[in-house]
């Protein structure tokens, strides 16, 4: 039997909508709306156009954007000096550095400087090492794994008890989506490019997260029956029959799996459009936390 599609696009829709009418709520009875910074440093064609994609949904559901486009040869200290300006700025409650930054930058840094209350991507190591602890709440859950969850559970799909399996231990997406898993209580499993036997450890899996960037690496045979899986994946592949002469694929063999799986997501069309979503979340919830509302 074929699985079900969880559809990614339509969820974050509903989502969309409802973060809009609570900034509506907001606007009413505070006159306030919830405001996202994005800082773009460079030229990369791909950060320009996530940057651009995250301001649209901004408008979309009312939150106020304010971009920032710095030159290439920005020195570090600069950039410090406007995540600090960005920090004192209350119509300011997110704040994203887009991501990569140049080399003579140091992230590690410049994330570390935004202020935890306003860091909408989850990545200060504050709410990572939050994160990763017993009975500590981070302030903001890194958006893509938060969207993962949140795609587990709008489809109805227990965590509580299930063997689940991730595929990758990323900062950004590996690692914060086990621990999210592990909060709760699924049997946890982390996977990495040297763990052995990899397709018997994700034939154990209930529910499986993928999130290596390797083009269908996970094939259909890998699956357990009936089996919730998560793809992140997003990995360009040659396809000359395409304008663009490529298209995107996840991590999982997708026709394969989907005959073997019970739920899944598609690449593209699955965790894509959560994470934007969930970053209009988190922006949404740091405005309620400043107003009191939360
Ligand atoms: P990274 O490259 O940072 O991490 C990849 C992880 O996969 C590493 O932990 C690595 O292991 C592991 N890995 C690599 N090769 C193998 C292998 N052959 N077998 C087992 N494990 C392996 O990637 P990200 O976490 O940043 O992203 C993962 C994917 O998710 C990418 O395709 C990315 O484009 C996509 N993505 C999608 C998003 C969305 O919104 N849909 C958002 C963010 C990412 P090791 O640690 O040992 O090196």
């Amino acid at each position: 039997m074929s699985a079900q599609i969880i559809d990614g696009k339509a969820i974050a829709a509903t989502i969309r909508g409802e973060i809009a009418a609570e900034v509506e709520e907001m606007k009413t009875k505070y006159n306030r709306v919830p405001g996202l910074a994005a800082v773009l440093v460079g030229e990369r064609k791909d950060s320009q156009t996530y940057v651009r994609m995250k301001k649209r949904a901004c408008a979309e559901v009312g939150i106020t954007s304010f971009g920032y486009e710095l030159p290439a040869d920005v020195s570090q200290d600069e950039l410090l000096k406007l995540v600090q300006e960005l920090n004192a700025n209350s119509n300011v409650h997110g704040i994203l550095v887009q991501l990569p930054l140049p080399d003579h930058i140091d992230d590690e840094t410049i994330l570390g400087a935004i202020s935890i209350e306003k860091d909408v991507d989850g990545f200060h190591p504050l709410n990572i090492g939050r994160l990763s602890m017993k009975r500590r709440d981070p302030l903001f859950v890194p958006c893509t794994p938060r969207g993962c969850i949140e795609l587990l559970d709008r489809t109805g799909i227990e965590i509580e008890g299930k063997r689940a399996v991730v595929l990758g231990r990323s900062n950004i997406v590996g690692l914060p989506v086990a621990m999210l898993l592990l909060h709760r209580n699924a049997t946890l499993t982390i996977c990495h490019s040297r763990t052995k036997n990899l397709p018997d450890v994700v034939r154990e899996a209930d529910i499986l997260i993928a999130a290596v960037g390797r083009a269908e690496m996970v094939k259909g045979d890998w699956i357990k029956p009936g089996a919730a899986v998560i793809d992140v994946g997003v990995n360009a592949v040659d396809d000359p029959t395409r304008k663009k002469g490529y298209r995107l694929v996840g991590d999982v063999a997708f026709a394969e799996a989907k005959e073997v799986a019970g739920y899944i997501t598609p690449v593209p069309g699955g965790v894509g459009p959560m994470t934007i979503a969930m970053l209009l979340r988190n922006t949404l919830d740091s405005a309620k936390r400043e107003l009191g509302m939360a």
